[in-house]
């Protein structure tokens, strides 16, 4: 240990292969040094759990404590980054999410929930025993939960040692000692998992040959899926539906299909897959079977487990493919409306909504979904033959009150005696709804919008509509028209003018003294407010300027009068003036500070 308790510098370090693990060059790195990996994970200084007495490295092979980090750069005077790609959590953002779920400031999610839902085999790996045949290095992609088959050697990658019936690369990373001190040197070239005592053998290691592992040849097109995989990993552009999409788009797209094919994919369609080997396919069936079985129609849960085992995910990437990675939007489009269609007719208990309602959807597909669901959206085509900025459409573009022109011509005869007010709201939460919220709750989370307005238009309203189908053709009818005009983050602009409470005494003279009206406070409020509305498209009621605490005593009839006779009086200019004033808040970085 250096003065700053950081380990010394060790004279010879192997340096890590291209893509390798972080456990398997800590075995590499042992056998150099002739020591025990528990050994050589004390003389790297990783940290240690604190309440076992054996060597546990923290989140070992997932991600470095800032100590652990510090003490490896230390010990091998290694690069960090190069060390820190031999983590898991190098995939963070990509194919893995790290991020806790609903927690302000989004903070780590503990390694606990990481472990169970994140597509990643934690303690151990897969592996080609080809490729080990030619040297003793496990690439970090072996311990994803989409790794299948080695696009080099064309061979199902193996899961389980034959000979311990253990994971392959468990080695003693599961067990409470940890990682073993015991003064023995591993052969990389073997299993390695650790052999509990058994009748008549003592406790040891697995001496099975990790070259002699069964290997089951693959089609060069399910490798070439894999390759396809594996370039998206590696930062290469992605594509859903024939549109670019961010790499964790394009995982949660994988995520999304993988449960429908577990729900949907028939024995007939899954043994005619001809890039499928015959004992993928049969796993992936058995596994279906028993799903099924369990519970039928039920858990969500089953159904966006990681796959578990390479065949399992060969399959999974084989029956994905062609909405995957089909070329363009109808082709993803008719595969999805297949799939739909099957969903739909899945035997269930009663009272039992489909499962795939309830498995969250990805944004890049949620219109294709959508559209594949509603059998009325098929025949208008609305969402489904728009060019592919339909695919960027969320809650997001969203004012809170639909356009009143296309309410009136649209949505108004769904909603026989209903105030325009109240079903402008309603609709904009339908559209809310259309992007993918499954409730109407979550639609006005989705808009930020106040719950108990939501409610109000929500509870009452949706039992006027007679037609369901109609309705919900007519909603997309609007969506579709927010997208023909161009969409507008109105997100962005709530957030932009939420301040907005008066509009600066300056702005107002510039214009309102030429026409000889005085600027009053109150004037500068209701300005405030117009502008709020003008470009939020909200209900002016919810205007920042009209929160009860700025206006005392006075009344809100009182208040909304004002505000009438203010916006039926605006004159040209003035309007003018307010846009330009908005359109400078919504351009400053820094909301409040523009025209100051
Ligand atoms: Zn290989
Ligand atoms: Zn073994």
């Amino acid at each position: 240990m250096d003065r700053r308790g950081l380990p010394r510098r060790l004279p010879s370090v192997p340096v890590p292969a291209e893509g390798e693990s972080f456990p398997s060059w800590l075995s590499r790195a042992a056998a150099d040094w002739q020591i025990a990996p528990g050994r050589a994970a004390q003389a790297l200084g990783l940290e240690c759990h604190p309440r076992y007495r054996g060597v546990r490295p923290l989140r070992f092979g997932t991600a470095l404590t800032p100590l652990s980090l510090q003490s490896v750069e230390a010990a091998t005077g290694l690069d960090a980054p190069v060390i820190e790609a031999m983590q898991l959590s190098r995939y963070a953002g990509t194919v893995l999410d790290f991020t806790g779920r609903g927690e302000p400031g989004r903070q780590e999610e503990s390694y606990f929930r990481l472990r169970n839902r994140e597509w990643a085999l934690f303690s151990s790996s897969r592996a080609c025993p080809k490729c080990l045949a030619s040297a003793p290095v496990w690439p970090l992609w072996w311990r994803l939960g989409m790794a299948a088959v080695c696009p080099e050697h064309h061979v199902l990658l193996v899961d389980t040692c034959p000979r311990c019936s253990a994971r392959l690369g468990f080695g003693y990373t599961g067990h409470p000692r940890g990682l073993t001190t015991r003064d023995l040197m591993l052969d990389l070239d073997l299993c390695n998992n650790r052999r509990p005592a058994s009748r008549g053998r003592k406790a040891g290691l697995c001496s099975q040959k990790l070259s002699a592992l069964p290997a089951v040849p693959v089609p060069a097109e399910l490798a070439d899926l894999q390759q396809r995989f594996l370039d998206i990993v590696g930062g290469a552009p992605a594509q859903v539906a024939g549109s670019p999409v961010t790499p964790a788009e394009f995982f949660a797209a994988m995520r999304f299909t993988a449960s429908v094919v577990r729900l949907v994919a028939t024995p007939d369609e899954i043994n005619s897959c001809a890039v499928l080997p015959v004992v993928a396919a049969q796993v992936f069936t058995a596994n279906q079977q028993e799903r099924l079985h369990a519970d039928r129609g039920g858990r969500v849960s089953q159904f966006r487990t990681i796959p578990p085992s390479a065949a399992h995910a060969a399959a999974v990437l084989a029956l994905s493919a062609p909405a995957l990675f089909a070329p363009d939007l109808t082709t993803s489009q008719s595969v999805l409306t297949a799939w739909m269609d099957r969903a739909v007719a899945l035997p269930r208990k009663p009272g039992r909504s489909d499962p795939l309602r309830l498995i969250p959807r990805p944004a890049c597909l949620e219109p294709l979904v959508r559209a594949a669901v509603l059998p009325a959206s098929r025949v208008a085509g609305v969402l489904v033959n728009r060019p592919p900025t339909s695919l960027l459409f969320t809650a997001d573009h969203l004012p809170h009150l639909i356009d009143a022109d296309d309410y009136t011509e649209l949505i108004a005869w769904h909603l026989p005696g209903t105030a325009a007010m109240n079903g402008r709201r309603l609709a904009a939460l339908a559209l809310a709804r259309l992007t993918g919220a499954t409730s109407w709750q979550r639609a006005a989370t989705a808009l930020a919008m106040d719950s108990v307005k939501a409610f109000r238009a929500t509870n009452t309203l949706v039992q006027r509509i007679s037609d369901a189908d109609a309705f919900w053709q007519d909603i997309e009818r609007l969506g579709a028209r927010a997208i023909e005009r161009g969409l507008i983050d109105y997100a962005a602009r709530r957030r932009a003018l939420a301040e907005l409470t008066m509009v600066p005494h300056a702005v107002l003279f510039e214009v309102c003294h030429p026409l000889r009206r005085d600027v009053t406070e109150q004037r500068r409020r209701h300005a405030a407010a117009w502008t709020w509305q003008h470009f939020t498209g909200g209900d002016v009621r919810d205007a920042p300027a009209y929160a009860p605490d700025l206006w005392g005593s006075t009344s809100r009839s009182f208040v909304r009068e004002g505000g009438r006779r203010f916006s039926s009086w605006l004159p040209e200019p003035v309007s003018r003036q307010l846009t330009a004033y908005g359109q400078t808040l919504l351009d400053s970085p820094t909301p409040g500070k523009a025209w100051a």
